[in-house]
């Protein structure tokens, strides 16, 4: 596994790299959520590609960048046994070069959701990975379904700019009590830890009275809030019931379906989701 910075070293990297490549686009300090993508990269393709970038320009001026954890020698050595071939690990000059002033905006599919609260953070997002697409020419591309919106607004960029690349987006990991696996998990103390498990709770409590055939957006909706307000912990950002597609709020619901919420447990901000087919 070689580990590299700058991006000529990268190229040149890269371009050794035979047959199939997948990349796997993190920010690093990770975790089994993390590995399932690479494991998966690595099942799949003959050559595979993981860039840890903490990206400065999907955080919000009022949020954790300077705190967001790091520990690139643990990320190093929990990718390791996994046979990575190549690791990008660039400083924030090499992404951002001064005077830079080109970015992707995905327009509909960033407003609802996370892009009510975090009002620039796609254009953060997509911008990165389109560099990083760019850069690495991969074949194909990991993402995490924990992250719902973001796999979204990737494959309409995919789309949009025609990149020939194929998008997977895997499943989210868990930990036993179902708080889905987040490099911020590491910010919950003490009782938060405890009442950060009421996002699994509630959607599974909304998946449940869906499987009972329920089929009234809106029910589904106060009853993940109700859930909600019973942990004083939590303070809900939002809680939808959306098209997976267009992520539109539903009335009915029809066809695949996206429960998602972002919840503040404590000072920790958490977002989870479920599908429902
Ligand atoms: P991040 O380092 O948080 O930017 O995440 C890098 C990738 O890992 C993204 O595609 C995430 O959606 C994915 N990911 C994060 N948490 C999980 C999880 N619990 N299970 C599966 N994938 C995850």
């Amino acid at each position: 596994m070689r580990t590299v910075i700058s991006l000529d070293e990268f190229r040149a990297a890269r371009l050794a790299l035979p047959g199939s490549v997948g990349l796997v686009p993190t920010m690093g300090y990770l975790h089994e959520g993390h590995l399932s993508l690479i494991r998966r990269a690595r099942e799949e393709c003959n050559s595979v590609v993981v860039s840890i970038f903490v990206n400065p320009t999907q955080f919000g001026a009022n949020e954790d960048l300077s705190k967001y954890p790091r520990d690139l020698a643990r990320d190093l050595s929990l990718i390791e046994p996994l046979g990575v071939d190549l690791v990008w690990n660039p400083t924030p000059e090499i992404m951002y070069p001064p005077g830079f002033q080109t970015w992707v905006e995905v327009e509909v599919l960033t407003r609802p959701l996370e892009g009510t609260i975090r009002t620039s953070h796609f254009k953060g997002v997509a911008t990165v990975v389109a560099k990083l697409f760019n850069a690495v020419q991969p074949h194909k591309a990991y993402f995490g379904q924990k992250d719902a919106q973001q796999a979204a607004v990737i494959r309409q960029m995919v789309r949009d700019l025609n990149f020939p690349i194929e998008i997977s987006v895997c499943p989210t990991l868990r930990e036993a009590d179902g708080l889905a696996m987040s490099s911020r998990n590491k910010y919950l103390e003490g009782p938060d830890r405890a009442a950060a498990t009421i996002l699994f709770r509630a959607l599974s409590a909304a998946k449940a009275a869906y499987e009972a055939g329920e089929r009234n957006a809106e029910k589904l909706r106060t009853l993940m809030k109700d859930m909600l307000a019973s942990e004083q912990r939590a303070q809900p950002q939002y809680v939808s019931c959306a098209d997976y597609d267009t992520l539109e709020e539903l009335d009915l619901i029809h066809g695949k379906t996206l429960l998602s919420m972002a919840v503040l447990i404590g000072r920790t901000r958490l977002i989870d989701n479920f599908v429902l087919n």
